[in-house]
């Protein structure tokens, strides 16, 4: 944001795929806020204990310390009513609450920086990431290196059988596709080792011959 006059609140959106750097550019603005000598509180939710208890981790290792909250509403209950920047990482872990909350915030004259994945394992709009794009004052989409081809990526590509919403996980249990190498789900031609039903497994001797694919559930 350029130009401000007095306590302006506002929200900005960082989002795209894992591995597209959300976290690292939103660690790299809230040092630049507390360089402004902002004060500066940083959450994420209680699901995404990937890296690290009490701190946002990018697959890359920089890291913040944050705040671990179990819901959006529990962001409002922790703030301190002087901090002026509220980072909030994995957004897609808190659901649609955090639309009210962000606007709460920002109407309060707080600086709402948000990162979170924009579409799911599906290739779907994942809430509350598309309502937070139209309220936002800025937003930024960052695209991953698709690990097929290495054309930029807008997908997280799961590669593991699973049909939950949510699954946390990060290298090996999702990778970046590009638009023309994502599949939506789980990667059906190719026959992943990790990514092996149990049932396959009991039948390792498979003829060579046999489609090299997941068994229909
Ligand atoms: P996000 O928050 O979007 O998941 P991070 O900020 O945590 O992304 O991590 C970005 C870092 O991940 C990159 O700087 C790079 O070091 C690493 N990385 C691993 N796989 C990829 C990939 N396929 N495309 C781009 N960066 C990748
Ligand atoms: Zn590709």
């Amino acid at each position: 944001m350029e130009v401000i006059l007095g306590h302006l609140g506002w929200i900005e959106v960082i989002c795209g795929p894992m591995f597209s750097g959300k976290s690292e550019e939103l660690i790299r603005r809230l040092r630049r806020a507390l360089i402004a000598r902002k004060r500066v509180q940083v959450f994420k939710p209680v699901l995404d204990n990937r890296y690290s208890a009490d701190e946002i981790v990018s697959h890359g290792d920089a890291r913040m310390k944050s705040e671990v909250v179990g819901s959006a509403s529990e962001i409002l209950a922790r703030l301190d009513w002087r901090t002026q920047v509220v980072g909030i990482d994995e957004a897609n872990f808190l659901g649609q609450d955090l639309v009210g909350v962000a606007q709460q915030m920002a109407d309060s004259g707080k600086q709402v920086l948000i990162a979170g994945l924009d579409t799911d394992y599906m290739g779907r709009p994942f809430p509350p990431i598309p309502d937070l794009l139209c309220l936002a004052e800025s937003i930024t989409k960052t695209l991953a290196i698709c690990m097929r081809c290495g054309n930029p990526a807008k997908h997280t590509q799961r590669l593991v059988e699973s049909e939950d919403l949510i699954v946390v996980g990060a290298a090996g249990v999702y990778e970046a596709r590009c638009r023309r190498c994502f599949e939506p789900g789980v990667p059906k031609q190719e026959y992943l080792d990790f990514a092996r039903p149990r049932r396959l497994n009991s039948t390792a001797s498979q003829p060579e011959t046999e489609p090299r694919v997941p068994a229909e559930r």
